[in-house]
């Protein structure tokens, strides 16, 4: 009986355990995802650049780190509405995953704002256009700025590559919008298409 009972427990245990491996990775799954754009989250995307960053140094091979913001998105919110503006949101990251390179890493940072890590030398020209997205039966014209930054000499750590990004980002902004920008030797480049 004794044995018996033991069998039990021992059963019991293996289901309560397959149980919780099952929960956990469901919990990590949550903790990694941005839930209105399915896209990994911020958390994810700074673990996933510090892999590449990683990777690049042991390959002895270049980076990049693409950020991308929507141009006017509050206009967009304040036009359409909010729900309108979360569909937006669903579209572009959607655009992101099916157009990043395979390899290449991507988040959605917060807001209306993206990443790409891309995992080796990325740096072509990229050129910016408006999309437009439909919702219901609104043809919503929507732009983005880009912001490039790849690692080079006097770049130390991801932190500072997102900073340099982050810099060619505003730099695209204040030169109008719609528009990629390359930080590239302590320079900021415009890369956007000459129209
Ligand atoms: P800029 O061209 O300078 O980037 O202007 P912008 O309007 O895109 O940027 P701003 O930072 O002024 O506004 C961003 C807006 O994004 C404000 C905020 O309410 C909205 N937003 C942030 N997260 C969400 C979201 O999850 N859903 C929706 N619908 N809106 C969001
Ligand atoms: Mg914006
Ligand atoms: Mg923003």
């Amino acid at each position: 009986k004794l044995q018996e009972s033991w069998e039990r427990d021992r059963e019991q245990l293996k289901r309560f355990a397959a149980e919780l491996a099952v929960t956990n990775r469901k919990l990590e799954h949550i903790a990694l995802t941005d839930m209105l754009t399915e896209l990994p989250n911020r958390r994810a995307g700074m673990n996933a650049l510090s892999e590449i960053w990683s990777n690049s140094e042991r390959a002895n091979q270049s980076m990049a780190a693409m950020l991308i913001d929507i141009d006017y998105f509050k206009k967009i919110n304040d036009t359409y509405g909010h729900a309108t503006g979360d569909r937006v949101l669903i579209e572009i990251a959607a655009l992101i995953r099916s157009n990043a390179r395979k390899g290449d890493s991507f988040c959605r940072m917060g807001g209306e704002e993206f990443l790409i890590i891309c995992h080796s030398g990325c740096i072509e020209m990229q050129y910016t256009k408006s999309h437009p997205i439909k919702i219901d039966e609104n043809n919503i014209e929507v732009t983005i700025s880009i912001g490039i930054a790849q690692k080079e000499a006097g770049v130390e750590n991801p932190d500072q590559l997102i900073n340099l990004a982050d810099k060619a980002l505003y730099a695209a902004k204040n030169a109008g919008r719609n528009k990629v920008f390359l930080a590239v030797e302590n320079k900021l480049i415009n890369c956007s298409n000459p129209s």
